[in-house]
């Protein structure tokens, strides 16, 4: 028999490794063979964890399960999917998975995520394999035809990135990967980190030849202890197998691969931030010029992408750049990993092509939210997010619609709030968030912040609130315009949106 009980971190919280541990004891002392593989996360976390056999028809599922139910799992012989009250059927089945179009997240929760055999098994590396046919300016060529854009937030096309670092001479280049996933409400970098590690290893690898790279650098952050296991693991086993390393796949050429851990600090997720950590120095922001590309990681030409884009580049090899830019809407091409979280029902992983609505996701996926109450308001795209009204619930989630509202689609956090939330303590919040988190650099950010949460503060105290509100507005003016990157020049955005849509929660 083959059980699967996740080693994702969501399942690992939720109590996933007991269950493991209680279906092991169950098996030896019922003198049952059970294969028991950790795969990842299917990224339903309402059910975690989430416990398939593998059955003729398909794996079936149960969950959520606890330790105390794995006697009754048992002796409902759910090993031959037998009916238990938390037997949910064959998960492929499982609307939530089935309306999803999955091209990053393709393995993720199937596969053993430390496994090579498994991944080569589920089309892994054949994007390599592809890559190492091509030449390497047809490589850059085939990211720029996919219209693959960051999706650390920014939106920047990949594949202009790759052909300035190409096209830049120098000794040495490197590959960065921007794994300090600090947005609140945000976890797809992490589960592809833990649940399918040589996804983005062969990413990275693809993008090291495509720039002739030799070193790369994956910049985790410190919270997330079982990516860096997971990616250590994957590397050790890549290495030895010679899909990394000196003359990898006896292509002639090599690249070398390093996990670096953060020191948590949000702003080290911007990529000048973060090269500075990288080089061992304080994680503050560079004034551009010059751009990472041509000057970045220790003054050497760099690629530095997110976990997410990085991890894109496998499937575009492997199937081609008009297969990719087939999915998505307008400029937006290809899927976005959206993570829903907050208040709401089903929260979790729902990957789909660019063009499906706000709402489709609160309510076909998320279910609603969990306390049952009305959705107020909506923060797209982290911390610096603005808050959405249910009247722009219908936009649809693609780069240019959500700049048109005054939105970002970020990184594909979602986080629902219901009709208990105060608006004026989370615009307080937004200001704080950016008094504590701001390196220091510039003063908009540094000084405005502070006085931002001060100004808060006599608008919900005073009677007369509007000489506060234009103070306010004019602050937020000053941040958007003066600072020097996006935790200043955002930060505004929550508090402006609550000021704007829910005025009500300042009278
Ligand atoms: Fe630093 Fe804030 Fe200026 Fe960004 S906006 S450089 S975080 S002080």
């Amino acid at each position: 028999y083959t059980v699967y009980v996740p080693r994702d971190s969501t399942a690992i919280a939720l109590g996933a490794n007991q269950v493991a541990a209680a279906i092991i004891e169950q098996a030896e002392q019922r003198g049952i063979a059970v294969n028991l593989i950790r795969n990842g996360s299917r990224g339903m976390f309402w059910l975690e964890p989430l416990v398939e056999v593998v059955t003729a028809q398909g794996r079936i599922g149960y969950g959520p399960i606890e330790p105390e139910d794995v006697v009754g799992l048992f002796d409902a012989d759910f090993l031959n999917g037998g009916k238990h009250a938390l037997a949910i059927g064959l998960v492929d089945q499982i609307p939530y998975l089935q309306k999803q179009e999955r091209l990053t997240f393709a393995r993720v929760g199937i596969t053993d995520p430390v496994s090579l055999d498994d991944y080569l098994a589920h089309e892994g590396y054949q994007g390599l394999q592809r890559a190492l046919a091509m030449s390497p300016e047809n490589v850059v060529q085939e990211v720029l035809d996919s219209g693959l854009r960051g999706r650390g937030g920014a939106a920047f096309p990949t594949g202009i990135k790759w052909k300035t670092v190409a096209h830049t001479p120098a000794t040495q280049k490197y590959i960065v990967c921007n794994a300090d996933e600090g947005d609140s409400g945000t976890f797809s970098d992490r589960m592809v980190m833990e649940d399918d590690p040589f996804m983005l290893i062969e990413g990275m690898t693809i993008a090291a030849l495509a720039v002739g790279a030799t070193q790369g650098y994956i910049y985790v952050r410190s919270e997330y202890p079982h990516a860096i296991a997971a990616l250590n693991e994957a590397i050790a086993i890549a290495n030895a197998r010679h899909y990394l390393g000196e003359n990898l796949l006896d292509s002639g050429t090599s690249f070398h691969l390093e996990v670096r851990k953060g020191a948590g600090s949000y702003v080290c997720g911007e990529e000048t931030a973060l090269l500075e950590s990288l080089e061992g120095k304080r994680g503050i922001v560079r004034a551009k010029p010059p751009l990472p590309a041509i000057e970045g990681l220790f003054g050497k030409p760099t690629v530095i992408n997110n976990v997410i884009s990085l991890a894109s580049v496998p499937i575009i090899l492997a199937r081609g750049a008009a297969f990719y830019k087939n999915y998505g809407i307008g400029r937006s091409y290809g899927t976005l990993p959206m993570q829903l979280a907050g208040n709401i029902k089903h929260g979790g992983l729902v990957e789909k092509a660019f063009g499906v609505t706000l709402r489709e996701l609160l309510f076909d996926f998320g279910g609603g939210t969990a306390s049952g109450r009305a959705i107020r308001a909506v923060q797209v795209g982290g911390p610096l997010g603005p808050y959405l009204p249910d009247s722009l619930f219908d936009t649809k989630i693609d780069y240019e619609s959500f700049a048109a509202v005054g939105g970002t689609v970020g990184h594909g956090g979602i986080v629902v709030f219901d009709d208990s939330v105060d608006m004026a303590a989370q615009a307080r919040y937004a200001m704080e968030f950016c008094a504590v988190e701001s390196c220091g650099k510039c003063t908009p950010c540094r000084i405005g912040s502070t006085r931002g949460v001060e100004v808060i503060d006599k608008i919900v105290a005073d009677q007369d609130k509007a000489p506060h509100i234009a103070l306010l507005r004019d602050l937020c003016d000053t941040m958007i315009n003066g600072s020097l990157c996006a935790m200043g020049n955002m930060t505004p955005l929550p508090v402006l949106s609550a000021l704007d849509h829910f005025p009500e929660d300042f009278a």
